[in-house]
């Protein structure tokens, strides 16, 4: 067998076309354009590109952007007080403060700081606890890109068998409840799970998010299965330079599944993309104006 393949680049950029339609709508209607300001402390190559193409995507969405980059030498008072500002800032709608953040710095007070009114990446405890209980909440970006690709390929997930592996806030945890939401079975396994590869292939829906690379090999995959690779892992290439992976085996896993997301190309775009809905929804729930209709279930 070999998988299809989950296009997230192609899924990701019609979903900001939606979000763009739908900001030019507030706009027009309200008045309201959406900001999101993305808070960067110190020089991680990596988080650089992140801000990047979040505050580019931003723009191209319609969107109200505001890039705020403090030396890696900020102390944790300084961002309380930036986060402050942004909190009461009425053009701000959603603030993303990029993980991680340095040493000196508490991330969990920060997070615990902002507003979870404009909390866009869905971390601060309110808004866990709310998708936890079932209500409405800002929910985490990654896990909702995981979700609408596993229903780009199920229109229902309702009683799949679902394995995640990995048990983190910003990834397992919050795709654990949303998996919950669609009525799928749940299974969560993580370091200390006994039995991993028979674990997972019980797994009608497998969602790798555990930070090794190509570490979920093709036989644990059952056959048919549809398989959601959320790791991104630099690996060195022969040539002396690298290259981005999945948690995922791909080659094998593609051989035996019957649905499956490239890294990168998948879930990555997707990531993005759903920032910006959260923007939408945080601008929209602030000015008291419904969200305008999309194709997709905002989750
Ligand atoms: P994390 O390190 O916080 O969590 C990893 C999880 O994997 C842990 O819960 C741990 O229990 C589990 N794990 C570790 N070793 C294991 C093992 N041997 N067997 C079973 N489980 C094991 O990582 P994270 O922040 O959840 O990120 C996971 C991956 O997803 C990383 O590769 C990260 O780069 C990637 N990621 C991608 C995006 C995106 O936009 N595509 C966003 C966030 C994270």
């Amino acid at each position: 067998m070999t998988a299809r393949i989950i296009d997230g680049k192609a899924r990701a950029e019609a979903l900001r076309k939606e979000i763009a339609a739908a900001t030019r709508q507030l706009a027009q209607a309200h008045g309201l354009v959406p900001g999101l300001a993305v808070v960067l402390v110190g020089e991680n190559p990596a988080s650089q590109v992140y801000v990047h193409s979040k505050a580019k995507m931003t723009v191209e969405a319609g969107m109200h952007s505001v890039e705020h980059r403090l030396p890696e030498t900020t102390s944790e008072a300084e961002l309380l007080t930036l986060v402050g500002q942004l909190n009461a800032d009425p053009a701000i709608h959603g603030i993303l403060v990029q993980l991680p953040l340095p040493k000196q710095i508490d991330g969990q007070k920060v997070l615990n700081a902002l507003d979870p009114a404009k909390d866009v990446d869905g971390f601060h405890p309110m808004n866990a606890g709310r998708l936890a209980t079932g209500l409405p909440a800002l929910v985490p970006c990654t896990p909702l890109g995981c979700v609408i690709l596993a229903k780009s390929v199920h229109a229902s997930l309702e009683g799949m068998e679902a394995v995640v592996i990995g048990r983190s806030n910003i990834v397992g945890k919050p795709l654990v409840q949303l998996l919950l939401a669609e009525n799928a079975t749940v299974t969560v396994a993580h370091s200390r799970t006994k039995n991993l590869a028979e674990v997972c292939r019980r797994g009608d829906l497998v969602f790798a998010a555990v930070g090794r690379a190509q570490f979920v090999r093709g036989d644990w995959i059952k056959p048919g299965a549809t398989v959601i690779d959320v790791g991104i892992n630099r690996i060195p290439k022969d040539d002396g330079k690298s290259r981005i992976v999945g948690d995922v085996a791909y080659d094998e896993a593609a051989g035996v599944a019957g649905a499956i997301t490239p890294v990168p190309g998948g879930v990555g775009p997707m990531t993005i993309a759903c920032l910006l809905l959260n923007t939408v929804r945080a601008a929209c729930a602030i000015a008291g104006v419904p969200l305008p209709a999309m194709g997709i279930r905002p989750g």
